[in-house]
C-alpha cells in the first residue's frame, strides 16, 4: 500500500475538482482508509483530494519553467488548431493518455495557474464529466472560452460575470430539451456522482459547547421535559411557581414501561412489513447508497387501525394521560439505553462509517453527538426508523389521549376549539413529515448527524413529549377561542405549512433530480462538488424558508392556548432558537463544502431566515 506523499500542514498544489486549475492549498489530514487528503484552500473550503490531484509546489514551478522555454510559436499553434478544431473530429485528448492530456491542458493554462491562485473563482469551472454543466445540457461559453481569457474577464469585472453565469445556469428547458432530459433522468448521470464531500476524519470542531456543553446537556434536556411536564400539571403554570419534586419511584412503574416497548417494537415491525417502495439515499463520503424503505404512512395507518380497534373495544386512553409522567421517564430510560448500545457499538464500526461531526475521540462528545452515521442492523436503519416513527407518530397518539382527557375530565360532548385546532394541525405536520417521508433522506439529520444520544432523546422523548405540550396544557387549563379567531389561527398555520412544504420539496426535488421539468423556471449556482445551490424560489427568498414556515407554524400551534401563560408558547421560543442555533450549523458546513459558492449565495440571498430581519 503506497504511503502518504504530503505532510500535514504542507503546502502544496491542489487542483480544483472540475477544473484544470491548480491553487495553493494547504493540506490539513489524510485518511488511510479512502486514500484521500483533506485540504484547505484559501477561501476557506475544505475538499478531500486524490494524490494525482496535488502537486508538490516545486514541481509545478519547474514544469512552468520547462513550458515556458518552448517556444512561443508552437504554443500559439497548439490553442489555435484546438480552437479551429472541427466539431467532428475527435478531440486529441481521446487519443491520448490521461496524464499526457493532463500534462497538455497544464501548458495551456499554466498562465492562468500562476496568476490566480489566490482564490477559486466558481465561474473557471471547466466542466467534467460529473460537474455543473451537465445540469443545463448544453455547452456554456464559459467552457468553450480559453480559460485564460475567463480570468482576466473575472478580474476586471467580477460582478458581471458572476451574473452572466448565473444566468446561464438557469434551468430553462431549450429547445433540444427532451434529448438533455434522458440523459438527465438517468440516475448515473446526476446521482451516481460521487460527492466530493470531506471524509471522515477526526471533529476538530466541536458543537454544543464540546465536552463541557455536551455533558451538561445529558442531564439539562431529561430535567426541562420533567421541569416543562410538572410545570404543566399544576393549576397556576406561572415560570416562577416552581413544581415541587416528586418522589423519584412516583416516576417509574414496569408496567408503563412494558406498553412503552410494546409500542416501539410494534412501530419496529410495522417498518419492516414489506410494504413501500425502497429508495436510496444521497451518496454517502465513500460513494456509497443505503437503501431505504418508505413506508411511514403505512405505519401511521396501521396504528390509526390499531388505536381504532383500542377504543372500540372501551381501552381507555387517557390512561396515557394519567400515567404521562411514567411514559417519559419510561421513554428517557429506553433512549439513554439505546444510546449506550450505540455508542458501544460505534467503537467496532469502521472508520468510513463515522458520522464527521461525531468522531472527535472525546467519548462525551461523541456519546452525545453520535458516533456512528447509519447504525443498521442487518438492513434496519435505527436512526431513520426512530427520527419518523415510535416518537412522530407516538407525539399523534398522545395528541388524541388528551383530547379524549380533555372531554371526560371537563365532561364534554365535543372536544374544546382550541383542542381541536391543537390536534388538527399537529396531526397535518405529521402526515405530512410520514407522507414525505423520503424528503428526510437530504436532512442534516440524516446525511451529517451520527446517531448518539441527541437524536435518540430527541426522537423517543423530546418530540413526542415536548411537542404535545400544549395539548396536555389544555387539558388542565381549558382556554376558549372564538370561531374568527380561530378562523385566524388557521389561516396563519395554512401559510406556514405552505412555505414550509413547497420550500422543503423544492430542495428535496432539485437534490434528486436537478432537470426535473417542475424545476425548470429556477436558477442556481454551480459549485465545485458537482451539486448547485438554488438562487430563486423560496431559496433564494431567504436562506431557510423551510424554517421560516416550521416557525409560523409553532406560533399557529401556541396560540389556541389563550395568552394566560407562557408556557404553551414554550414550543414557539425554544424552536427559534433551536432553528437559529441549526441554521448556523449548517452555513458553517455548506461553507466549508462549497467556500466561495456559498458566499456568492450568501451575497445574492443575504436574509437568513426572517427577511428584512435575520
Ligand atoms: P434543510 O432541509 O434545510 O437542509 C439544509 C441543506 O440543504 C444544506 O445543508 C444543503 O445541503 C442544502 N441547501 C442549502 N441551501 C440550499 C440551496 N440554496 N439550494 C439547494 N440546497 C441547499 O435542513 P434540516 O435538516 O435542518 O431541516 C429539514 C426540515 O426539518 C426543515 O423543514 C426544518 O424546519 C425541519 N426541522 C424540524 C424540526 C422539529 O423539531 N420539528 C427540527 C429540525 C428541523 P446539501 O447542499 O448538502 O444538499
Amino acid at each position: 500500500m503506497p504511503s502518504r506523499k504530503f505532510a500535514d500542514g504542507e503546502v502544496v498544489m491542489g487542483r480544483w475538482p472540475g477544473s484544470v486549475l491548480y491553487y495553493e492549498v494547504q493540506v490539513t489530514s489524510y485518511d488511510d482508509v479512502a486514500h484521500l487528503y483533506t485540504v484547505k484552500y484559501k477561501d476557506g473550503t475544505e475538499l478531500a483530494l486524490k494524490e494525482s490531484d496535488i502537486r508538490s509546489q516545486s514541481s509545478f514551478k519547474h514544469r512552468k519553467s520547462q513550458s515556458s522555454s518552448s517556444s512561443p510559436s508552437r504554443r500559439s499553434s497548439s490553442r489555435s488548431r484546438s480552437r479551429s478544431r472541427s466539431p467532428g473530429r475527435p478531440p486529441r485528448g481521446r487519443r491520448r493518455s490521461a496524464s499526457q492530456s493532463r500534462e497538455q491542458k497544464d501548458d495551456k493554462k499554466k498562465t492562468i495557474q500562476e496568476t490566480s491562485l489566490a482564490i477559486p473563482v466558481f465561474i473557471l469551472f471547466k466542466p467534467s464529466e460529473n460537474n455543473t454543466k451537465r445540469y443545463n445540457g448544453e455547452p456554456e461559453s464559459t467552457e468553450k472560452n480559453d480559460t485564460s481569457c475567463i480570468v482576466l474577464e473575472q478580474k476586471l469585472k467580477p460582478d458581471l460575470e458572476v451574473k452572466r453565469v448565473l444566468e446561464q445556469y438557469s434551468l430553462r428547458p431549450r429547445k433540444d430539451e427532451k434529448k438533455k432530459e434522458e440523459i438527465f433522468s438517468e440516475k448515473k448521470t446526476f446521482m451516481a456522482v460521487k460527492p466530493i464531500e470531506k471524509v471522515p476524519t477526526k471533529t476538530k470542531e466541536m458543537e454544543f459547547g464540546g465536552r463541557i456543553g455536551t455533558f451538561m446537556m445529558i442531564f439539562f434536556l431529561p430535567a426541562t421535559v420533567f421541569y416543562l411536564l410538572l410545570m404543566c400539571k399544576q393549576d397556576d403554570p406561572s415560570l416562577l411557581n416552581f413544581p415541587p419534586l416528586p418522589a423519584l419511584d412516583s416516576l417509574w412503574e414496569w408496567r408503563v414501561f412494558g406498553v412503552y416497548l410494546l409500542w416501539f417494537f410494534l412501530q419496529a415491525v410495522f417498518h419492516l412489513l414489506p410494504i413501500g417502495k425502497v429508495v436510496e439515499g444521497l451518496p454517502l463520503s465513500n460513494g456509497r447508497r443505503l437503501q431505504y424503505r418508505i413506508n411511514g404512512f403505512y405505519a401511521f395507518l396501521l396504528t390509526a387501525a390499531a388505536v381504532g380497534a383500542l377504543l372500540y373495544f372501551q381501552f381507555e386512553l387517557h390512561y396515557l394521560y394519567d400515567h404521562f409522567m411514567q411514559f417519559a421517564a419510561s421513554a428517557a430510560a429506553f433512549s439513554l439505553a439505546l444510546s449506550i448500545y450505540l455508542y458501544v457499538r460505534s467503537l467496532k464500526a469502521p472508520e468510513e462509517e463515522l458520522a464527521p461531526g461525531g468522531n472527535s475521540g472525546y467519548f462525551i462528545y461523541d456519546f452525545f453527538t453520535g458516533h456512528e452515521l447509519n447504525p443498521r442492523i442487518g438492513s434496519f436503519d435505527l436512526k431513520y426508523f426512530c427520527e419518523l416513527r415510535p416518537g412522530l407518530i407516538g407525539w399523534v397518539v398522545i395528541n388524541l389521549a388528551m383530547l379524549l382527557a380533555e372531554m371526560k375530565i371537563h365532561n364534554l360532548s365535543m372536544p374544546s376549539l382550541s383542542m381541536i385546532l391543537v390536534n388538527s394541525f399537529q396531526l397535518l405536520y405529521v402526515v405530512d413529515a410520514l407522507w414525505n417521508e423520503e424528503a428526510i433522506l437530504t436532512t442534516m439529520d440524516i446525511i451529517h448527524d451520527g446517531f448518539g444520544f441527541m437524536l435518540a432523546f430527541g426522537d423517543l422523548v423530546w418530540v413526542p413529549f415536548v411537542y404535545s405540550l400544549q395539548a396536555f396544557y389544555l387539558v388542565g387549563h381549558p382556554t376558549t377561542i372564538t370561531w374568527p379567531v380561530a378562523a385566524a389561527i388557521t389561516v396563519l398555520n395554512c401559510l406556514g405549512y405552505y412555505i414550509f412544504r413547497s420550500a422543503n420539496s423544492q430542495k428535496n426535488n432539485f437534490r434528486r433530480n436537478p432537470a426535473d421539468p417542475k424545476l425548470a423556471n429556477l436558477k442556481f449556482i454551480p459549485t465545485a462538488t458537482g451539486k448547485g445551490l438554488l438562487v430563486t424560489g423560496w431559496w433564494g427568498f431567504v436562506r431557510h424558508p423551510n424554517y421560516l414556515g416550521d416557525i409560523i407554524m409553532a406560533l399557529a400551534w401556541s396560540l389556541p392556548c389563550g395568552f394566560n401563560h407562557i408556557l404553551p408558547y414554550f414550543y414557539v421560543i425554544y424552536f427559534i432558537c433551536l432553528l437559529i442555533h441549526r441554521e448556523a450549523r449548517d452555513e458553517h458546513q455548506c461553507k466549508q463544502k462549497y467556500g466561495l459558492a456559498w458566499e456568492r449565495y450568501c451575497q445574492r440571498v443575504p436574509y437568513r431566515i426572517f427577511p428584512y430581519i435575520y
